[in-house]
């Protein structure tokens, strides 16, 4: 199976199974906007709690907070958005499509790229074992002119688009002569930017003083409310806000599913460190976030950090956390170091001081800020591609059969205990109840009683259930069960009173967390 493949199916599967429907899919949906469903949002909250504990308890130091969407319109200034969140857009007149400039550039250097790699494969099938990859790469001519190309075009690309320079963005469409992928033609409009962010009306008058925006982040509820929370919970340099919660942006390309959305959550952090010091806490902030990630089991291997080269002007230090998504390498969070760039522009903006005083130096200064801003959405899309599995399997009598399993952290799942009756009578539906009662207090448990045993272990492995235990004659008679594990499919005799501790120790959060 193809990656590509894969990913299909796995759309299938958040559909059929509860995780993720297309938003208002009677009216057709709305193009880039998803609803959670009845799975989906029990894991999206279990992400959620994960990362919240792992960055407010198990650091004193950060407390968080839950600021408003819509903000004060000059905080979009302040931070840069109004003026800079642009994206440069071109139409292509014959299909009418819309197009981000920069994408269509990047995907002919991604096509110029795919040309190296094929000459390539070429000159190692030619030479065998003898195959020099690194030695070929840097010699071969016609791979040095494709890199010679590739790399002129995105220098031009870079600088026309820091400059300014639109015009300049539409002549280089034009010299390598890219053309629309569905209408074929290279009939361009000029390259104009768009700012990505929402745009509505607070209030009932209709005038441009009531123009407000959808915040297209989470941070900028943390910086204006820095100084509150400093004030109030008496906080001492370094230490840092936390949150969650929705931001929306107006993606011109969406795709890849819940990867890029146009309504999406953020969970982001801001570290407010003395200045010198930021480059300790960005260090810092890099190795927690990776062993954030590395601790949910999906192998470290499958991560990687991307430094940027380019640093936005504000920024004296900037990595993203980049994931092997079943589309490639792409990231899932980033790690930035801001400098007093933020504090310092809504000083200016809203006349207020924004300086921390230092009891250990006597001195007051804007602070510095480190952050690290990860998707709830991806993250939620990283760990059901890596989860999703396809599995075949030989019964006892030989045949063969196959299971899709979600293999879930189990402190992540959905359901973490499903109770079946073995059958809907003699009392055993009552008994299976019984244990559901008790256990319901701790853990996100299930009760099924249709269909047989086997039907209902395949339901609850596709949602990614952990546990699954059967109720039969025997339990009325010695109080014990049947467990079933959904990694291994073995199952063991157990008693009842043994499940809360061993429920306990295999899906808490607490469990997840000490792996950190
Ligand atoms: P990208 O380059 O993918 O557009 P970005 O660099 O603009 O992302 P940030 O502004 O740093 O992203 O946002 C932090 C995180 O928020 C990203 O790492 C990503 O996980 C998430 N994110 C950003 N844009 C979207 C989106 N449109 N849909 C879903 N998640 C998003």
């Amino acid at each position: 199976m193809t990656q590509e493949e894969l990913f299909k199916k796995l759309i299938a599967h958040c559909k059929e199974y509860g995780f993720v429907f297309p938003s208002s899919e009677i009216y057709d949906g709305l193009s880039a906007v998803y609803d959670y469903g009845q799975n989906g949002v029990e894991l999206k909250n279990n992400i959620r709690r994960y990362w919240w504990e792992a960055m407010t308890r198990l650091h004193q130091n950060i407390v968080g907070i839950d600021a408003a969407i819509f903000m004060h319109p000059k905080t979009w200034v302040a931070s840069g958005h109004v003026g800079a969140f642009n994206d440069p857009l071109i139409d292509n007149r014959d299909s009418k499509k819309r197009y981000r400039a920069d994408v269509l550039v990047e995907d002919w250097a991604q096509k110029q790229e795919d040309k190296i790699n094929k000459e390539v494969e070429k000159a190692r099938k030619r030479f065998g074992d003898s195959f020099d990859e690194a030695m070929f790469r840097q010699t071969n001519p016609r791979v040095l002119e494709y890199q010679q190309r590739i790399d002129s075009a995105l220098q031009r690309l870079n600088s026309a688009l820091a400059e300014g320079r639109l015009a300049d963005v539409k002549q280089l469409i034009e010299e390598l002569e890219i053309a629309c992928p569905i209408s074929g033609t290279k009939n361009w409009t000029d390259v104009r930017q768009f700012n990505r962010m929402f745009e509505t009306k607070l209030g009932s008058v209709s005038d441009d003083a009531n123009s407000i925006y959808l915040r297209p982040e989470t941070a900028q509820g943390i910086f204006v409310n820095y100084l509150n929370v400093q004030k109030t919970g008496r906080m001492k340099l370094p230490f840092g806000i936390a949150q969650v919660g929705k931001a929306f942006r107006n993606e011109i390309v969406a795709r890849q599913f819940i990867f890029r959305m146009r309504e999406f959550e953020q969970m982001e952090m801001q570290v407010f460190v003395r200045p010198g010091e930021e480059m300790q806490w960005y260090e810092y902030w890099k190795q927690f976030r990776l062993r954030w990630h590395v601790a949910m089991g999906f192998g470290a291997d499958n991560y990687r950090f991307h430094k940027h080269e380019k640093l936005a002007h504000y920024a004296n230090a900037a990595s993203d956390i980049e994931f092997r998504f079943p589309f490639g390498f792409k990231e899932v969070e980033g790690i930035h170091s801001r400098t007093d760039f933020d504090l310092g522009n809504h000083q200016r903006e809203s006349g207020r001081k924004l300086q921390y005083f230092d009891p250990d130096s006597g001195q007051s200064y804007v602070p510095y800020v480190v952050e690290t801003s990860i998707g709830l959405d991806r993250t939620f899309l990283l760990v059901l591609s890596s989860a999703y599995c396809e599995e075949q399997l030989t019964k006892d009598d030989g045949s063969t059969d196959e299971r899709v399993v979600l293999r879930i952290p189990p402190a992540l799942a959905p359901v973490k205990l499903a109770v079946f009756p073995l059958l809907k009578k003699d009392g055993l539906p009552e008994a299976a109840q019984k244990i559901m009662d008790e256990l319901k207090f701790d853990f996100a448990c299930q009760y099924e009683e249709k269909d047989s045993i086997g039907k209902r272990y395949r339901r609850h492995d596709a949602i990614g259930t952990p546990f699954c235990i059967t109720v039969d004659h025997q339990t009325l008679e010695d109080q014990t069960v049947t467990i079933r594990h959904r990694d291994t499919m073995a199952q063991e005799r157990v008693p009842v009173s043994s499940l809360r501790s061993l429920l306990t120790e295999k899906v808490s959060l607490a469990s997840l967390l000490r792996q950190i």
